[in-house]
């Protein structure tokens, strides 16, 4: 803790810090608070040696709770975004506020109001993680961490017992309600059924479900229930897509009607796998309005949309191909890329990115260096 330094110019950015003492830092900063050098003359010079001799102006403080000064550097700086601004590693990021310093005192206090209201939303985001990490203690995240560790365990073993009969069901095609859950119910329905059975065939079990589980996490809720089935129903089309890959594939639809009359299609995919044989996958079921063939359309084109996002990323990705002096290069779809990753990249990055990207690509061309290259992982040992 020795690198905590109050004069912004002579500390280390935040995330040279080592991750584990990094909120700790923090921690420090946040109650030293922005350096505000008291009884300091701010001096006054001359931007490029002409004009009018300017400097930064001591009430400035009070209009701006954010900013802190360094009379090493004589720059302004701001507080949150040092401490809480993300790292962008190699695209653009505004250090001005955060590394270099702000020293254009003509303007400084529209400067000022822009970078509090900035577009980006770089600042915002940082002020607003800096109050959620004083409050910490009514955060969600501490109230998580403070539950004990034996808590947590009992909490783990609970899930995979649920998980485990959901799997079971699942595998039997068996139904998980039963018309009769009360507690004086003789058939509870089949998830309530084998979870009793399995307490009384396993002590383990029963010490971390049923009464001796917290009321409010029994985990055995219709609603559990459904979000097992859906978490479970989720992995499994990943495995699916993951097995059809970038082949071609085609949908055999069904329609039928259930019970309670209500229309609905089955979508099964059919393909062939890497071991050229024809392979059917049960991608889901979707409740339609009719059977008229343009909602059976609409209807699939809503259940593929939900599996575009990935199918968007391997076209993507595809376009860094190697081959051929990048032949496959498309500027355009790896911004589309970066778009995914809203977090790490923000809308002002994207229009920069496709420029920087042009200039890349020639470079990456013309360079003898990158001939010998074989696949991305080659690439990215080069570039490092
Ligand atoms: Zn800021």
């Amino acid at each position: 803790m020795r690198d905590i330094v109050a004069d912004p110019r002579e500390r280390k950015p935040i995330d040279d810090f080592h991750h584990d003492i990094r909120d700790e830092a923090r921690r420090a900063y946040l109650q030293i608070g922005p350096y505000r050098p008291t009884g300091h003359k701010f001096p006054k010079t001359k931007k490029d040696g002409k004009g009018q001799s300017r400097g930064f102006v001591g009430s400035w403080f009070d209009q701006f709770e954010w900013l802190k000064y360094s009379v090493a550097k004589d720059a302004a700086h701001c507080f949150y975004c040092y401490l809480f601004k993300p790292q962008q590693a190699g695209f653009h990021s505004n250090d001005t506020f955060t590394k270099v310093g702000f020293r254009n005192w003509k303007n400084a206090k529209n400067f000022f109001k822009e970078h509090a209201q900035s577009i980006d939303g770089f600042h915002y985001n940082a002020r607003k993680r800096a109050l959620d990490f004083k409050n910490q203690r009514q955060s969600v995240e501490h109230v998580w961490t403070i539950t004990s560790a034996a808590e947590e365990e009992a909490y783990k073993a609970r899930l995979s017992i649920m998980l485990g009969i959901a799997r079971f069901l699942f595998l039997q095609a068996l139904a998980f309600r039963g018309h009769d859950e009360s507690k004086t119910s003789r058939n509870k329905g089949n998830f309530m059924e084998i979870l009793e059975w399995h307490r009384k065939k396993d002590a383990k079990a029963a010490l971390v479900t049923g009464e001796k589980a917290p009321g409010n996490n029994q985990m055995s809720s219709p609603m559990v229930q459904k979000d097992l089935a859906r978490a479970c129903a989720e992995e499994t089309s990943e495995l699916i897509k993951s097995e059809i890959g970038d082949c071609c594939f085609a949908v055999l639809i069904d329609e039928a009607r259930d019970a309670s009359i209500k229309e609905q299609m089955v979508v099964v995919v059919r393909f062939v796998n890497d071991k050229e044989s024809v392979i059917e996958r049960f991608l889901g079921i979707e409740h339609i309005s009719d059977t008229t063939s343009t909602s059976l359309k609409e209807a699939l084109n809503t259940m593929l949309r939900r599996y575009e996002r990935s199918t968007q990323l391997l076209r993507c990705v595809a376009c860094v191909d190697l081959r051929d002096s990048f032949a496959n290069f498309e500027v355009q779809k790896l911004v589309e890329l970066a778009k995914i990753y809203k977090d790490d990249f923000y809308d002002y990055d994207c229009i920069k990115l496709a420029g920087d990207l042009r200039i890349f690509i020639d470079e990456v061309r013309n360079d003898d260096n990158f001939d010998t290259c074989i696949d991305l992982g080659n690439l990215a040992e080069k570039m490092v």
